[in-house]
């Protein structure tokens, strides 16, 4: 068997409608760019504080800003996600159908039991996949270490209006676009590379070949 170039297939997971955008939203967006398979899994609808239909549609619409098509929902409740076989099973289930050489996840030390908890989740379900990424959402403990930073100058404003298109959290004080666009910004500046914008990743796990 040649060595030969493997296609990278992306899946991304959030907790809720948005945590996707947040933590790689311009990696995705760039993604997409260069021709990578990027699929969506979003475990709950975000009902605690809108109703389900529209933030789905929201998370639709931002999935589009980014280029993504395949959305998978999990249709868990909303702040009652555990590390449970039935959130595994989910997840595996996504991993069955997508077969993707890469996961981008919530990070284990968060403030929001639901991150926490689909970061385990992913854990598990995700034992063998090459590469498990970690990334970053307001609720992220400030011991996050990043490893990996990705430029996204290119592809911020995707980002940012992928993060509009939740228009029933734009007055939520997550949804601070100044604190999102100073973290890539930030992010950017660490890495001592003249980047105007980044993300940051923790790895779990990853395999070169
Ligand atoms: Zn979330």
């Amino acid at each position: 068997m040649g060595v030969g170039k493997k296609t990278m297939n992306i899946l991304a997971i959030g907790a809720h409608p948005d945590d996707i955008e947040y933590g790689v939203g311009g990696t995705i967006a760039k993604f997409i760019k260069l021709g990578y398979k990027v699929t969506f899994l979003i475990l709950t609808n975000g009902e605690l504080i809108e109703k389900a239909e529209n933030r789905r549609e929201e998370a639709l619409k931002a999935a589009t800003i980014l280029g993504v098509n395949d959305i998978i929902f999990g249709d868990l409740r909303d702040s009652k996600v555990e590390c449970n076989r039935e959130t595994i099973d989910i997840i595996e289930e996504a991993i069955h159908k997508v077969n993707p050489n890469r996961i981008y996840t919530t990070y284990i030390e968060e403030a929001h039991q639901d991150h926490r908890n689909l970061a385990l989740a992913t854990i598990a379900a995700g034992r063998d996949i090459s590469s498990i990424y970690f990334y970053e959402t307001p609720s992220t403990f400030s011991s996050f270490i990043p490893h990996i930073f990705v430029n996204i100058s290119d592809t911020i404003q995707d980002k940012i209006n992928a993060l509009k298109a939740h228009i029933t959290q734009n007055k939520k004080s997550y949804m601070d676009v100044d604190a999102i666009e100073s973290l890539a910004k930030f992010r950017g500046f660490q890495t001592r590379q003249k980047l105007n914008y980044a993300e940051a990743f923790h790895i779990y796990k990853h395999v070169e070949f």
